[in-house]
């Protein structure tokens, strides 16, 4: 599996940085984002390294549908309301002008009750 060995996010999908995990399995890494902007606020990362989703080639489209199917489900169990009165925002910056800070690429996943902190 390819990783960057100074990257952050394939640090702590390594288990070399703690985080507070949410999921787990083979090429998939769930953990809380460290400064919330809603109830609710996990991110979701491929245990690859993918600097961003600007890089995502047909190779990752199941890795990607993969994470997509399971987004909803961790987002009920994390305590998002159901769909629709509830429901949840994924958010996936991209470069610079997306506002992307962390180059390994992650979808966060947002809900709870309004207001948030931002987003
Ligand atoms: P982005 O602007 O989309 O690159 O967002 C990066 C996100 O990663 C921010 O929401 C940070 O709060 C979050 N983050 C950075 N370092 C950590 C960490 N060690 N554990 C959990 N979340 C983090
Ligand atoms: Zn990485």
């Amino acid at each position: 599996m390819s990783q960057d060995p100074n990257c952050i996010f394939c640090k702590i999908a390594s288990g070399k940085i703690p985080s507070k995990k949410v999921y787990e399995d083979e090429d998939i890494f769930v953990f809380h984002d460290i400064n919330p902007w809603a109830p609710v606020h996990f991110l979701m990362i491929p245990k690859q390294h993918i600097a961003s989703m600007a890089q995502a080639g047909p190779e990752h489209a199941a890795l990607l549908g993969r994470m997509m199917v399971l987004a909803p489900k961790l987002a009920v169990e994390q305590g998002c309301t159901p769909y629709p009165e509830g429901g949840f925002r994924i958010v996936c910056n991209t470069g610079t002008h997306g506002g992307q800070e962390v180059h390994h690429m992650h979808w966060h996943v947002m809900g709870g009750p309004r207001p948030w902190l931002k987003g």
